[in-house]
C-alpha cells in the first residue's frame, strides 16, 4: 500500500496540512510519537480561528489587554482593540487536532520517526511503533516534514537544517493566583528586561485556572530556571503551585528550502518559521502546513517535484514583510536595557499600539494608514539615533 501524503509529526503544522489533504480526498498517513506536551505559551491571534475554523471552544482565556514592561519597572498597558488573544492549552489543543485530521480521513500512526530509505519505488519512512517498540515503513509518493525545532526529517533531507539560530525558551505552568492579587486574568505582560533575558522577553500569560511563565533567550550561557524564578518574584507568583517545568528551542530564521527537490518538504518549526521578535510560531505553523499540503497536492497532480517550491513561495509571499519589520525590531530593541526602556516608550503611542494589534491579529500591515507608518518610522529613527535623551524615555 502507497499513501499519497506521510505527514511527520502531528503538532499544528502536521496536524493541518494532514487535515487539508484528507479534505481533498488525498491517501494520507499522520505520524506522530504522541505522550509529550508541547512546552508553549498558547498565544493565538482571531485570523488563526477564523482560517483554521477553531471554535472559541478551545480558548481557555481571551486576553484584552497587553503590558509592557521595562528593565526599570515602568509599563504601559496597551488595550486590544477590536479582537483579543486566545489562550489555547497545548496539552488538549494538539490532540484536538491530530484528532480532526483523522475524522477528515488520515490515517495515525504512533511511533518515533528514525529515517527515510529510497531504492527503487516509492520512498518508505521508518520508524519506531509506539505500542510494539518494533520499526515499521510506510511507503508514499511525498512526505511533509513537521516534526518541530530540531526536526530529524529536516536535518536528514534539507541542507542549512543543523544551522537553524534558536531561542532556548523555557516557562513554568502554575496554578493562578487568587483575584485579590495584582495579577489580571485577562491581561498578558511582556516583560523586556536584560535581568531576564538579554536578548528575548519573558512573559506572564494567563491560561484560565493556570498561568504560563516564561522566558527565552539565544545566550546559552543563561541558567532559564533561575531567569523564570526571578521573573515569578517579580509579579508576585513565586508563592504559586507550579503543576508543570518544561522547555524547547524556538527556531528563529526560515530555511532557504523547504523542499529537497524530488519528494519531500518540510513545513512549521520544522522549516524555522517562527515570527521574530515574538517567537509567535502556532498560527505560521498552521499556514506552512497549509502551503505544505498544496504543494504536495500541486506535486501529486502534475508528478513535477518543482510544485514543492510552492510551498515557501505562497508563505513568503504573504509573510516575508511582517517577519522582516520583525528581525529589525528585535535586532533595533532588544539588545540592551536602555533600548529595551525606549521601546516600551515607543509602546505609549496610540499609533503603534494600534499598528501593532492589527499585523498581530489580522496577519498583515496595514496599509491604510500611511501617515500612522511614517510617524512611527520617524519616532523609531529619533529613538535609536539617540536624538530623544535617556532623560526623557
Ligand atoms: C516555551 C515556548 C513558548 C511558546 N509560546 C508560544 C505562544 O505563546 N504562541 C505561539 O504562537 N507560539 C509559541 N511558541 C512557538 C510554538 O510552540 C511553535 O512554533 C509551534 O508549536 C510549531 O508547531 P509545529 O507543528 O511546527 O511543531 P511542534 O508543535 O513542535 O510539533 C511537532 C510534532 O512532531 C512530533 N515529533 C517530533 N519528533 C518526532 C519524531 N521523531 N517522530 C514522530 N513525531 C515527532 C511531536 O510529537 C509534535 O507533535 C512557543 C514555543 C516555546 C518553546
Amino acid at each position: 500500500m502507497v499513501y499519497d501524503v506521510v505527514v511527520v509529526g502531528g503538532g499544528p503544522a502536521g496536524a493541518t496540512a494532514a487535515h487539508d489533504l484528507a479534505r481533498s480526498g488525498h491517501k494520507v498517513a499522520l505520524l506522530d510519537r504522541e505522550g509529550r506536551i508541547k512546552p508553549c505559551g498558547g498565544a493565538i491571534p482571531p485570523r488563526l480561528m477564523a482560517d483554521f475554523d477553531v471554535g472559541e471552544d478551545q480558548l481557555l482565556a481571551k486576553i484584552s489587554t497587553a503590558r509592557m514592561i521595562s528593565p526599570s519597572g515602568r509599563h504601559v498597558d496597551i488595550p486590544v482593540e477590536n479582537g483579543f488573544v486566545g489562550m489555547v492549552d497545548r496539552k488538549d489543543f494538539d490532540p484536538w487536532l491530530r484528532q480532526r485530521a483523522e475524522a477528515a480521513g488520515a490515517e495515525r500512526h504512533i511511533g518515533t520517526f528514525t529515517r527515510v530509505i529510497r531504492g527503487r519505488g516509492w520512498p518508505r519512512v521508518v520508524y519506531r511503533d509506539k505500542a510494539s517498540g518494533e520499526d515499521r515503513e510506510i511507503a508514499t509518493r511525498i512526505i511533509i516534514g513537521a516534526d518541530g525545532a530540531k526536526s530529524r526529517v529536516a536535518r536528514g533531507e534539507v541542507p542549512g537544517a543543523d544551522r537553524i539560530p534558536l531561542v532556548f525558551a523555557y516557562h513554568e505552568i502554575i496554578a493562578a493566583p487568587l483575584r485579590d492579587t495584582t495579577y489580571d486574568p485577562q491581561r498578558c505582560d511582556v516583560i523586556y528586561d536584560g535581568r531576564i533575558s538579554p536578548d528575548f522577553y519573558g512573559w506572564v500569560f494567563p491560561h484560565g485556572d493556570t498561568v504560563s511563565v516564561g522566558m527565552g533567550t539565544e545566550d546559552a550561557g543563561v541558567n532559564l530556571k533561575q531567569a523564570t524564578a526571578e521573573l515569578r518574584r517579580a509579579s508576585a507568583l513565586a508563592q504559586c503551585e507550579t503543576l508543570r517545568r518544561e522547555g524547547a528551542p524556538i527556531p528563529l530564521k526560515p530555511l532557504d528550502r523547504w523542499d529537497n527537490g524530488r519528494d519531500l518538504v518540510l513545513a512549521g518549526d520544522a522549516a524555522g518559521v517562527v515570527a521574530p521578535s515574538s517567537g509567535e510560531g502556532i498560527y505560521y505553523a498552521m499556514t506552512g502546513g497549509r502551503v505544505a499540503a498544496s504543494a504536495a497536492a500541486a506535486c501529486l497532480a502534475s508528478g513535477n517535484p518543482k510544485a514543492l517550491r510552492l510551498a515557501r513561495k505562497l508563505f513568503m509571499r504573504e509573510h516575508k514583510t511582517v517577519f522582516r519589520v520583525l528581525a529589525s525590531m528585535q535586532s533595533a530593541y532588544y539588545r540592551s536595557d536602555s533600548r529595551r526602556e525606549r521601546f516600551v516608550s515607543l509602546c505609549h503611542d496610540i499609533d503603534v499600539q494600534r499598528l501593532t494589534f492589527e499585523a498581530y491579529m489580522n496577519k498583515s500591515l496595514v496599509k491604510a494608514r500611511p501617515l500612522a507608518h511614517l510617524k512611527i518610522g520617524f519616532k523609531n529613527l529619533r529613538h535609536l539615533a539617540g536624538l530623544v535623551p535617556e532623560t526623557h524615555v
